[in-house]
This record gives structure tokens, sequence and C-alpha cells, in this order.
């Protein structure tokens, strides 16, 4: 993209953050992810259905959003960055209070590095007898993270996904880490968004989960997505509810898409289908010389 493409600053709004959860096996991610959901405040008003679809969005008792990635693997993350997609703008890096330091944790620790996303470590199983909270600040030295606690400026907090300790906590860590980073998107503009994950469904055709970069997604519009185009057909956010538009950081899947795109892909809404199926068929032939030309003699 040209610079000239870059949005004016007085057409920035502020957006809600986007928070990937990394850490070692069994350190409590799922249940983490699963133990934020409950914290939100709109949860209930679709009747307690949750679907899965690759990130959620909450809304604090503040009235904040926050968009958490529903993808706890290293792998995602890495192939995500690896395609040019830079969706996090915070890491929450669990470690287990009682496993301490493991290898998946320094792993995620390095590529939180390699990405330059600011971290905060959540101390997860502080309810169990056997935790150490402060031996884990104390490794945490050794791979160049000081924590607050050790009167450093990564933020930590002390965490049980299974008692709900410290969760408030974090959401306002995350929201203060947010404010930082001053994190502004323009909202009326055609959207850009990018694919989290993409699946072909029996009744409903290729649908994908999208977040929203900049711009606002609305049915109707007219895409381009990876070498796919389409037109969005209908929308659905978390919970399942059909939405009629999407603003910066709001996952939704998106109905209509011609066939199924990857994890990474851009979405671009564009102002016609002729313009759509010209972007497409350009970015087929660019797939395909890029395949020929990497392809072994
Ligand atoms: P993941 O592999 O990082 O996603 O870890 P999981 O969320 O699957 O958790 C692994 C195990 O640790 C499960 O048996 C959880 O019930 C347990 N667990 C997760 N968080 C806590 C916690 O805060 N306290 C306790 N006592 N157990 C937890």
């Amino acid at each position: 993209d040209s610079a000239a493409d870059v949005d004016a600053e007085d057409t920035l709004q502020a957006r809600p953050p986007v928070v990937t959860i990394m850490g070692h096996v069994d350190h409590g991610k799922t249940s983490l992810l699963d133990a934020l959901r409950g914290t939100d405040v709109v949860r209930g008003e679709a009747g307690g259905i949750t679907q899965h679809m690759g990130a959620y969005q909450i809304k604090t008792k503040g009235g904040d959003l926050v968009t958490f990635l529903d993808t706890p693997g290293h792998a995602a993350f890495t192939q995500m960055r690896m395609r040019g997609a830079n969706v996090t703008d915070i890491v929450v890096l669990v470690v287990a209070a009682d496993d301490g330091i493991m290898p998946q944790t320094i792993e995620a620790i390095n590529h939180t590095k390699a990405a330059g996303v600011p971290m905060i470590v959540a101390i997860n199983k502080c309810d169990k007898h056997e935790a150490n909270p402060q031996k884990v600040r104390e490794r945490l030295l050794e791979h160049e993270i000081v924590v607050e606690e050790m009167s450093g400026d990564v933020q930590d907090v002390e965490v049980s996904a299974k008692t709900g300790k410290g969760l408030d906590e974090l959401i306002e860590k995350i929201l203060l880490q947010a404010e930082l980073l001053e994190l502004k998107a323009n909202p009326d503009r055609e959207a850009e968004a990018t694919v989290i994950e993409a699946k072909l469904d029996k009744g409903k055709g290729p649908l994908a989960t999208v977040l929203v970069n900049r711009g606002t997604l609305k049915v109707g519009d007219i895409l381009v997505v990876g070498t796919e185009s389409g037109r969005v057909r209908a929308m659905l956010d978390d919970k399942g509810r059909q939405v009629k538009v999407a603003p910066p950081s709001m996952p939704v899947e998106v109905l209509g898409i011609g066939g199924v795109p990857m994890a990474g892909d851009k979405l671009t809404v564009v102002d016609s289908e002729q313009r759509a199926r010209e972007v497409s068929s350009w970015r087929q032939e660019q797939a395909t010389a890029k395949r020929t030309a990497t392809a072994p003699a």
C-alpha cells in the first residue's frame, strides 16, 4: 500500500485493543480466554450462545471493548506475522505459578519481542498451594522481562482462571496498555480487514472470520480477500447475532465470499464487482508466478 493511503490524523478515532494470549501448554490459555469471555457484560443477551470463531470481543464493566484472538497457539501468531498480518496490539503471557518458566514460555517471549508488541504477564493458577509467583518474576529477569513488582515496566498480575481472581485487574492493565499505545483507526472509510480463520461450511458456503483493521465493513460491501472476491451477504458477531456493520477491531464472520481465503489474508472493500474481479485475478496470477518462481528446477 502506498504512503498516500495513510488516513489523515483528524479522521482517526480510538479503537479497542486486540489481544493474543500466549504461553506454555497447560498453563491455562484456554481457561483464561474462557474466564475473560465470562466477564463480558453483554453476554447473556444473546441467550448465552457463543459460537467459536477465532476471536471475540468483550465489553468491560466500564463500557470499554477488548478484542481477544482465540487462537492460543504460537504457530498461528507466527504464521500471521510471516504473512505480514500484524493484528495483535498486546500479548498476554500466561505463566503457571506452580510450573514456572517453560520452553514454550521462552518461545512466546521471543515471538513477542520479535513482533515488537508490548507484553503483560499473567501469573496464573495462583489459587494453587504450590503457586510461587515471586519465583516466576525472578526467572523472567533471566529473559530480560522486568515486571512492575521488580521495579520494571512490564505489567504483571496474579490471576486464577479457576477462581476468577485478578481478572478485572488484568483487564484494567490491558486497557492501560492500550491507552499508552493510543490505538486509533479511521472508521469512516471503506473497510480493510484481516482473515483470522476461514472454513467451508456445508450449508452456508465459505465462511471467514475477519478482524476489521480500519474503516467499517458493511453488509452489501463488494470485497477482495486474498485471491477470492465476493460481496458481504451477511455478518455474524461472536455471539452468533446478525450485524449490519463492523467497526475497527471488531471480529465478524463474513458470508458471501466466493471461496475460502487463508488466515492472514487481507480483505479490502472495492467499488465494483468488475474491480473485485480484476484485483482477485491479478492476485491469482501473482500467486501462480510466485509458486513457479520458488518451485525447484
Ligand atoms: P492451555 O493448554 O494453556 O490452554 O491450558 P488449559 O486452559 O487447557 O489448562 C490446563 C489445565 O490447567 C486444565 O486442567 C485447567 O483446568 C487447569 N487450569 C487452568 N487455569 C487454572 C487455574 O487458574 N487454577 C487451577 N487450579 N487450574 C487451572
